[in-house]
């Protein structure tokens, strides 16, 4: 009986510390005290880390700037279908549109295109023994996710991206 109690407090308190992490992310607010967040401003950022670190959540901070990655599954976006616009939770950068998001089983929302072809940057990432392509923001070279070649027409592209590093706003009704 005492082990069954055991095992029922540790399942209760996972599912608390899973709640916390999760209402935690719908906290991540990445525009407050934030100067270079902006939707029309089409300058590129030359911001270091250091001041980044002091700006964003470190959840948005590690995955944008260290290079991570939000688990499989966890994100907010991953599998929405609202009409609207993604713009870059760090400095809001125009990113992709709704129009061009697919449900995808990976686990992380899916585009097949960028909103514009300048909105983001490639890089050769052969990171974690695997030879990949990086998305960076175009205009604050914020780590996004990864492009793969396995997405529907008519690109054929799967942009695989972060949710904490995504910004989105409905479209007006
Ligand atoms: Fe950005």
């Amino acid at each position: 009986m005492r082990i069954f109690n055991f095992i029922t407090m540790v399942a209760c308190m996972v599912l608390l510390t899973q709640c916390t992490s999760a209402q935690k992310e719908g906290n991540m607010d990445t525009k407050k005290n934030n100067p270079y967040y902006s939707r029309t401003d089409t300058e590129h950022l030359n911001v270091p880390n250091s001041e980044w670190q002091k700006i964003l959540p470190a959840g948005v901070y590690s995955i944008a700037r260290e290079q991570g990655t939000e688990y499989a599954f966890s994100g907010k976006y991953y599998k929405t279908d609202t009409k609207g616009t993604y713009y870059c939770a760090v400095c809001g950068n125009p990113l992709f549109k709704s129009d061009a998001k697919f449900a995808s089983s990976c686990g992380w929302p899916s585009f097949f295109e960028a909103l514009r072809p300048n909105s983001v940057n490639y890089l050769d990432d052969n990171s974690h023994g695997m030879r990949r392509t990086e998305v960076q923001c175009g205009r604050c070279d914020s780590h996004l996710g990864h492009i793969f070649d396995d997405g529907p027409p008519p690109t054929y592209k799967r942009f695989c991206m972060n949710s904490a590093v995504l910004d989105f706003e409905p479209d007006e009704k």
